[in-house]
């Protein structure tokens, strides 16, 4: 049973009985953590009259916003060295409004989150020099990080020296991370909404686990889904569903998706003893746009595992291990023509396509597989031994990259909003989890402005101590 389950067990039922009503102002499809920021937002800071969120799994964030699938990062900027100082600037403020939550929860520290260092490590000459030109960079909008040379790191972290041959090594450390259980955090944003409704008279929210949306169709002033056997109606909807909104978006026609599709990555992660406190990353190859292998303090073990990877598998499910929606995933690559030439051109970055190959074939091969990651781990700890490494098991969500079939460079990383007439499509690779909580402020202000509701920024302000923009 995952955390996310053990943790809220009682408060999953579904808050919708047989006297429901089918018309709504606005209805959510998906309760990890964006739909579930969503439903949070909208009984927090509207008069939004009658909000529904539906999803097809037994509790929130069983898919990608599990613990188990992905990385538990809180990214803002400072270790990610795929990020320009703009983007980190962008990401920290974002992402700002998701710690601010947390840390107000002190209660739920060790569930929800858990406090604890973070680095990003350079090993030989070219990765310091580079490191140490960043910190001159990032230190004004980091003021908590700091450059860790060799001596101390042999310190505070053991393991990473210990067995070093390379004398030039460096990190950029930070006390100050946050390791997230995004899952839970799902949970708990439903769990306080669904409270704050349960005091409501004027005014309903409404969660149905255990039904998928099966049908959508769009009439103009709003749209009717049909959930089981029943038909709904709603004046907006936000499709939070992560790779299946690009296929709802596109069973509508959406003319914002018309030239994009999806390169769905997959990966997996492995486990060793615990033999770091701090979260590593090591620096990212420029001409790959996936982070390269980091080592995590796991919110699940934290006493006795570190975790590794992800991996970077291309595959065609939308959600891992559902061969089923293989199905949905064709869909998706409609026009089929021009989305498979956009594939060709990312692969014709050779870089890549040797990347893609050893990751999708050469890692999957038993123990061959295990003893290549390892090897690539010990980057991070050197003394790693092969009987150190397990697999982690069905772990490892999708992340489900945008492809624009009429860009030259197609790949598009990050987080994407398709917009209609009266609905979102929300697809949220990395580092959506992290930015759910603004996504869904911003989004339901929007929403709020559509259908002519009440949004309170003050209270916004209030809560998160800063403005909304
Ligand atoms: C390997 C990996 C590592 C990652 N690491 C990080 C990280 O460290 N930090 C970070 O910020 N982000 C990370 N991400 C990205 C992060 O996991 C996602 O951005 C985030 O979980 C997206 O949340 P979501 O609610 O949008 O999607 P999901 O959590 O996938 O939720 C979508 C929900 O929609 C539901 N749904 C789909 N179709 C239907 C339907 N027809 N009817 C009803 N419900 C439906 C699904 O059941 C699901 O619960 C990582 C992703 C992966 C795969």
């Amino acid at each position: 049973m995952f955390a996310t389950q053990k943790l809220f067990n009682n408060a999953y039922k579904n808050t919708m009985n047989n006297n429901t009503q089918s018309q709504y102002d606005l209805v959510i499809i998906g309760g990890g953590v964006s739909g579930a920021a969503q439903y949070f937002t909208v009984s927090k800071y509207t008069d939004i009259k009658r909000v529904l969120l539906v999803e097809k799994e037994s509790a929130p964030g069983m898919i990608n916003s599990a613990a188990t699938n992905n990385s538990q990062t809180l990214h803002e900027g400072d270790i990610e060295t795929n990020y320009t100082l703009e983007k980190a600037r962008s990401t920290k403020y974002k992402s700002s409004f998701t710690r601010r939550y947390l840390e107000s929860h002190t209660d739920l520290h060790g569930t929800l989150y858990l406090k604890g260092p973070k680095m990003v490590f350079g090993v030989g000459a070219k990765e310091v020099t580079e490191l140490r030109k960043r910190f001159q960079e990032f230190k004004d909008l980091f003021p908590t990080l700091r450059a860790m040379e060799r001596s101390e790191l042999a310190t505070v972290e053991p393991k990473m020296i210990a067995g070093r041959q390379e004398k030039n090594v460096l990190g950029l450390y930070n006390e100050d991370g946050l390791t997230v259980n995004y899952g839970a955090l799902a949970g708990q944003l439903i769990v306080e909404a669904n409270e704050r409704w349960s005091q409501e008279q004027s005014r309903s929210g409404e969660v149905r686990f255990g039904e998928a949306v099966s049908d959508v169709v769009d009439n103009g002033d709003g749209y009717t889904l049909k959930i089981g056997d029943q038909t709904v109606r709603t004046r907006f909807l936000s499709v939070c569903a992560g790779a299946h909104s690009m296929y709802f978006a596109k069973v509508l026609n959406v003319p914002a998706v018309a030239q994009s599709s999806l390169l769905l990555i997959a990966g997996n992660f492995y486990y060793t003893p615990k033999f770091l406190n701090t979260k590593v990353y090591t620096l990212q190859d420029p001409s790959l746009p996936f982070s390269a292998v980091h080592a995590d303090p796991d919110i699940l073990h934290q006493a006795d595992k570190n975790r590794y990877g992800p991996t970077t598998r291309i595959v065609m499910t939308l959600e891992r291990g559902r061969f089923h929606t293989v199905t949905e995933y064709l869909i998706t690559i409609v026009p089929v023509v021009d989305s498979l030439l956009a594939y060709v051109r990312i692969l014709a970055n050779g870089k890549f396509l040797l990347y893609a190959v050893k990751h999708n074939l050469i890692f999957t091969i038993p123990f061959l597989g295990n003893y290549l990651f390892m090897r690539t781990a010990r980057k991070i700890v050197p003394t790693m031994r092969y009987r150190d490494i397990t697999l982690a098991r069905r772990q490892g969500g999708v992340r489900p990259q945008i492809v624009k079939s009429d860009q030259t460079q197609p790949l598009n990383m990050g987080e994407a909003k398709f917009t209609a007439q009266n609905a979102f499509f929300n697809v949220t690779p990395s580092p959506g989890a992290s930015t759910a909580l603004y996504n869904g402020l911003v989004d339901v202000r929007s929403i709020a402005k559509k259908i002519k509701a009440r949004f309170d920024d003050q209270a916004v302000k209030q809560d998160f101590g800063t403005p909304l923009v």
